[in-house]
């Protein structure tokens, strides 16, 4: 059977013009689907738990979903802190529910934006966003900067449905007649074809921009002749070239956020942009990892006004990242429960966070064993949103999206298992 018009449930790219090729529950061909997309989908199958496990001694029993469900609930019930963790590779319908129970709870709720875009969102937060879908930058845009990102290995569409291979509605010939400056502290793959590469010292960032910004404004006497190892003639000619462009679509990752500067440097970003946009159009757009990491950013705010970290312990939303934020938390060793929706920190966080996740009882829902499983006394596995399941994720631009499903593997969704722990915690608590 053929599947078209399908969304790839991979990268914040949210591709959604897969074709996928069934026979019965098995995937046997996927097209338009870049590396990363087309082996998600082909395996989807594959490496899946059959059911729920916990923990029995030393190793692993399997276990019903009642009883998983049951034992969830009452882990986060018995929790005067409960931290509910991850929520970026999951439907925003679970992620809705994950916020009310976390309320209820009076416990922490966290996505992984805070070890990733987590300081794009505070610089936003201080002086705005001048954003564009990318259908805009891919009709319109004439010259694309990339900044502290790779989207050639991590969004390898990107360039092909929206920047240096699309052609647009103004942009008949898209390769030749856009410009392309990358970036970046090493020459990346996609550094190999921009038009200007741009190799600061690692650190750099905030310098940078504000040597560009000064030059943008007409005062280019004040920038010494190199700044973090670029050219005063080499960012002479990026500015000239960003203030000549018709439509400039910058965008970056956590090469910006996640350097020395961390949300000043994106701050700083915005802030030349807005000078750019004093000569002609320019936007930008934070290249966001997981596919629906942008989707738990909306429905947090629009459910409790923060976009992560939210901490209900007041009874009312309170956040102020570095100190809601789940690394923290874990690494003041200051939650006693802990459930992990759809992302794996056993791979990420710091090793003082997961000696103490494996001290305490963790829920893990994911559909396969991942590095998180041996941290945690509880697995329950589900279908996966793209795959099994359909629901409602986020572009990198914000532009909402239904992802659909095109097997049916008989596993219950996020939204389902998540809602039926959400019930127990209702009895309990709102009897
Ligand atoms: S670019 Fe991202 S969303 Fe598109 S097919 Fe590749 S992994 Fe999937």
């Amino acid at each position: 059977m053929i599947h078209t018009d399908m969304v790839c449930p991979f990268c914040g790219c949210l591709c959604d013009d897969i074709v996928v090729e069934t026979e019965g529950n098995a995937v046997v061909r996927v097209d338009n689907a870049c590396t990363l997309g087309t082996h998600k989908l082909m395996n989807a199958s594959m490496d899946r738990l059959k059911g729920p496990i916990m923990r029995d001694g030393a190793g692993w029993r399997d276990a019903t979903y009642d009883e998983a469900i049951e034992y969830a609930a009452g882990v986060l019930l018995d929790a005067d802190r409960p931290l509910l963790y991850g929520w970026s590779s999951t439907q925003g319908e679970a992620q809705g529910l994950g916020v009310s129970m976390a309320e209820l709870l009076g416990g922490v709720i966290d996505s992984t934006t805070s070890v990733c875009h987590g300081p794009s969102i505070l610089a936003i937060q201080e002086v705005g966003h001048p954003g564009c879908t990318l259908g805009q930058v891919k009709n319109r845009a004439d010259l694309i900067v990339y900044w502290g990102c790779n989207p050639t290995e991590a969004h390898p569409r990107h360039m092909s449905r929206y920047t240096t291979y699309a052609d647009g509605f103004f942009l008949q010939n898209s390769f030749r007649e856009r410009k392309l400056i990358v970036v970046d502290i090493r020459k990346t793959e996609t550094a190999s074809i921009a038009d200007e590469f741009v190799q600061i010292t690692p650190g750099g960032d905030y310098a940078v921009f504000s040597a560009l910004r000064a030059i943008v404004r007409g005062r280019g006497d004040v920038v010494p002749p190199t700044v973090a190892g670029v050219t005063k003639e080499q960012l002479e000619r990026i500015a000239e070239m960003c203030k000549s462009a018709k439509f400039g679509a910058f965008f970056f990752g956590v090469g910006l956020t996640m350097a020395p500067g961390r949300y000043k440097n994106v701050r700083n970003a915005i802030e030349l942009v807005d000078e750019l946009n004093r000569y002609t159009k320019w936007t930008l757009t934070p290249l966001r990892g997981h596919y629906n990491v942008y989707g738990s950013n909306e429905v947090f705010t629009w459910m409790t006004g923060y976009p992560y970290a939210v901490d209900f312990s007041r009874q009312i939303a309170f956040y102020n990242p570095g100190e809601t934020t789940a690394v923290d938390i874990l690494a003041r060793k200051e939650c006693d429960a802990c459930l992990i929706v759809a992302s794996d920190p056993g791979a990420h966080f710091p090793r003082k966070c997961l000696e103490h996740l494996t001290s305490i009882p963790t829920v893990l829902i994911d559909p396969a064993r991942t590095v998180t499983t041996p941290l945690c006394r509880c697995q329950i596995p589900t279908a996966v949103t793209g795959i099994d399941a359909s629901g409602t994720a986020y572009r990198m631009d914000g532009v909402p999206i239904h992802v659909k499903t095109f097997l049916d593997l008989g596993y219950p969704t996020d939204t389902e298992v998540i809602g039926r722990i959400f019930e127990k915690v209702q009895e309990v608590r709102h009897p």
